[in-house]
């Protein structure tokens, strides 16, 4: 259920029903909004209880929520989130926020080179992983502990928010200090133990869609971070399975209005892993504008021919340079800016 409280209503009087909410024996989730709070109530309600908190000073209205999501549906925030990466970056704002970089890093001069045509271009986040999930033991897996100084490096010159992936929650304390985002992969978006790790921490979370997940199975996945307390999560659309075989994935532009109906998270598309090929990203990346979506996440490479992984989806320098060229009158005419 939701408490919603009266517009104005003080500090005070919304503590002592936060302290209801615990002594009856659930866990509060007060949501600090522009014009009023309102208290997500986590367990399983009665009608006594109900009664009860209603009749508390401060309380408009106790409703119960009727979706599988609580913390992430609308019902309890009609307010679109925002969420802030690093001191400049807003993602959910009016700006369309871009967030590319290589699949991996691979490299100091593959790295930092990736990172200073991004950020020339216009890009807001820099991307790149240290610990891959391939698909295959064989695959290369990522430079892991090796590579943690060059996101440092990288994070100091360039003065850029990153975003990288932690597969494993022994990775959030080693990652923490040098990340700006904890992207959660589609391969793990049902991996619990780590979804709850995360959210124990005050750091922006990337929730990408499990390649068989549905909205629903997302939507839950995100529950299981905000109910740890962290109110940072971003969800991406990264393509689904389907019997289609001329793309890596198929695209389910649909899960962005979907989502944003349902869901005041924001929403980010991947372009790149949903098409698998470098020449289908542009026309993605546009349907995605349209949709609606708050970001874009764009491989990209220096020399995507030598790339250990995911060399076919990502762009070329000037190719991604052009891109973002091209993508400014989409934005706009989803008004937005880039
Ligand atoms: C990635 O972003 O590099 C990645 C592995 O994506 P996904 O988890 O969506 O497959
Ligand atoms: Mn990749």
């Amino acid at each position: 259920m939701v408490i919603i409280m009266k517009p104005g209503t003080e500090e005070t009087v919304i503590s002592k029903v936060i302290n209801k909410v615990e002594e009856l024996g659930f866990k509060p989730h007060p949501i600090y909004g522009v014009i009023n709070t309102v208290v997500a109530v986590i367990g399983d309600r009665t009608q006594e209880a109900m009664d009860t908190l209603q009749s508390m000073p401060g309380v408009d209205r106790v409703v119960p929520i009727l979706r599988p999501y609580k913390l992430a549906g609308r019902e309890v925030q009609p307010e679109s989130t925002v969420v802030r990466v690093g001191e400049q970056v807003e993602i959910g704002g009016r700006v369309v926020v871009i967030i590319a970089g290589p699949c991996a890093v691979e490299s100091r001069e593959q790295y930092l080179a990736t990172g200073r045509y991004v950020k020339a271009a216009g890009a807001h986040i820099l991307r790149g992983s240290l610990y891959k999930p391939r698909t295959s033991p064989h695959d290369f897996q990522g430079l892991h502990e090796a590579g943690i100084e060059l996101l440092q490096a990288a994070r100091e010159e360039l003065g850029m928010p990153i975003i990288t992936e932690v597969l494993d929650p022994r990775h959030i304390e080693l990652l923490e200090p040098v990340t700006d985002v904890f992207q959660i992969g589609a391969r793990n978006m049902q991996n619990f133990a780590l979804l709850v790790e995360v959210g124990r921490t005050n750091k922006p979370v990337l929730v990408k869609r499990g390649m068989s997940a549905t909205v629903d199975d997302l939507l839950k996945a995100a529950e299981y971070v905000l109910v740890g307390g962290n109110n940072n999560v971003v969800l991406c659309e990264r393509g689904i399975r389907t019997f289609e075989t001329q793309t890596r994935n198929t695209l389910d532009i649909s899960a962005v209005p979907v989502i944003k109906r349902f869901s005041h998270l924001p929403v980010i598309v991947d372009p790149s892993h949903a098409s698998g090929e470098a020449w289908l990203v542009p026309a993605l990346s546009k349907a995605a504008l349209a949709a609606g979506a708050d970001g874009l996440m764009i491989e990209t490479h220096p020399s995507p021919q030598n790339a250990l992984v995911d060399g076919p989806q990502s762009l070329r320098p000037d190719e991604f340079r052009q891109l973002l060229d091209d993508l400014r009158p989409f934005a706009e005419a989803a008004g937005r800016t880039l």
